[in-house]
């Protein structure tokens, strides 16, 4: 029988690796520091707790990018999303679960299978690389000495301890008619930042609507620190009216191509490339504790973004995370020390489904290499694949934040218009991505040994 692959943290992501491993035919130990220490927002001593809410979010394959990811996940043998499903309780086109049955469902397999030994204990700095093959999963509240092991191996500056993410937006839902691509004073390449122009009247009343939009109140346990380099936007404006044309709304170096000669606009806010494929872009300096509603709104009143397309909104939370884009190799093992893959929510990936589903792919890479296999990565156009690329290198390491699935992460499809000639756009296009993924899925699935044998 080979070795064990160990686990470190029986969170989504480890609870589903353990799982992968298991049905390879690999025995895993899993260790699970909870009840012996608890973290910050877990209630239960159970594998797989929700922290928060219930829901898996949009279960619509067809158009959703999460959607498509639970599809595809299903096809993989995920517990974690058979246990959802065998718990799901009414929420419209939701998957929204029983909390205490869908935890209890995935610890009762876990417990009820002969390769899995549960151990209840911290690790309590690196694992040992006598471990041999190790996966750490031990999320957004990693305790505080094994994250202390970590930031000494990949550096402090590759470990973050709160998240400050800007609004990114699909690059396809920005009206050009109004925004411009062009770098501060032509520096860099001609697509490195997309320009929205302000006049004095539009800036101000996006500083009154920052003012007065509704906040996120983070939990006293959260405690997120404001740097000053990375103060909330809002929290900008309430420094002075003109804060933020001086500050990331500077217009100065910037050339708006449609203005009378010798004329700017009196601020400008900039999106700057966020993804190796060109498709998305990050809102600089926009990084907000705004609620999710209001920031949609505000911010779909800059000229430009009208009809944006929002990959992700924005938000500052206590959170645990690697640089994984530097840190990474493609299947996810920590390139200073490839005995240890990384998974879940400190890969910077974020959300229950998306941290089980990187979760999930760790366990078959580490179970591969175990029976002595390669695996290839899912492709780029699955969910899955998708999320797994930006993540291990399709992101942009100097300013990597968590991410969401988004089908703003798949590569883009290729033109193909319709019969009266106009190209895809909308619900048509989300429908294309998900056609694409599910032969691409089906044709990996069916060329790999392991996967084709399960
Ligand atoms: C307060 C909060 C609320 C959130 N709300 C949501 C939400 O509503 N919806 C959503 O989709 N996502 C939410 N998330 C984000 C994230 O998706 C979840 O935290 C998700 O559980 C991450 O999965 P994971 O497996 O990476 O980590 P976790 O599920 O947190 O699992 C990590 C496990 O590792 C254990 N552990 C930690 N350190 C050690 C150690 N040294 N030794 C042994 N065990 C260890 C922990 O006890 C835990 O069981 C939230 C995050 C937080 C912090």
């Amino acid at each position: 029988m080979p070795d064990s692959v160990h686990i470190v943290g029986g969170g989504l992501a480890g609870s589903e690796a353990a799982w992968q491993l298991a049905r390879a035919g690999i025995p895993v130990v899993l260790h699970e520091m909870r009840p012996v220490r608890g973290t910050e927002a877990h209630v239960t001593a159970r594998l797989a707790e929700l922290v928060c809410s219930n829901s898996f979010r949009s279960d619509d394959a067809e158009h959703n990018a999460v959607g498509l990811l639970h599809e595809e996940m299903r096809r993989l043998g995920s517990l974690v999303m058979g246990s959802a499903d065998a718990h799901r309780v009414p929420a419209g086109g939701a998957l929204a679960v029983d909390r205490e049955g869908f935890s209890a469902a995935v610890e009762q397999a876990l417990l009820a299978h002969p390769l899995v030994t549960l151990v209840r204990e911290e690790v309590a700095g690196l694992p040992p690389p006598e471990w041999g093959s190790t996966i750490v999963a031990t999320g957004p509240l990693t305790s505080p000495a094994l994250a202390r092991a970590v930031a000494a191996l990949t550096g402090a500056e590759s470990l973050a301890f709160f998240d400050a993410i800007a609004p990114i937006v699909v690059r396809d839902s920005i009206d050009f008619a109004k925004a411009w691509y062009q770098s501060r004073y032509d520096k860099g390449s001609g697509t490195d930042y997309i320009n929205l122009p302000l006049t004095r009247d539009e800036y101000e009343a996006f500083v009154e609507a920052l003012l007065a939009g509704e906040r996120h109140l983070p939990k006293d346990w959260e405690g997120t620190p404001f740097f000053e380099g990375c103060l909330p936007i809002e929290v900008m404006a309430e420094r002075g009216r003109r804060t933020l044309a001086f500050g990331p709304m500077k217009p100065i170096g910037l050339t708006d191509p449609r203005a009378a000669p010798g004329r700017r606009a009196y601020a400008v806010a900039q999106l700057r490339q966020d993804n190796a494929l060109g498709t998305l872009y990050n809102m600089v300096g926009f990084q907000t504790m705004l609620k999710h509603g209001e920031q949609t709104r505000i911010f779909r009143a800059l000229p430009g973004l009208e009809n944006a397309e929002f990959a992700r909104l924005g938000g500052m939370h206590r959170n645990t995370f690697i640089n994984s884009p530097r840190l990474l190799d493609r299947a996810l093992r920590l390139k200073a020390r490839p005995d240890l893959r990384f998974a879940g929510q400190i890969t910077g990936c974020e959300g229950y489904v998306e941290s089980a589903c990187i979760g999930l792919l760790a366990g078959r890479f580490a179970a591969a290499e175990r029976l002595g296999r390669e695996m290839a990565p899912p492709p780029p156009t699955t969910a899955l694949g998708a999320l797994l690329a930006h993540i291990t290198g399709g992101a942009r390491a100097e300013t990597y934040q968590p991410m969401n699935v988004t089908f703003g992460l798949f590569p883009e499809l290729p033109a193909a218009p319709d019969e009266r000639g106009r190209e895809t756009h909308g619900r048509e296009r989300k429908r294309q991505f998900a056609l694409r993924a599910r032969a691409d899925l089906a044709a990996w699935m069916a060329g790999d040994a392991l996967l084709a044998a399960q």
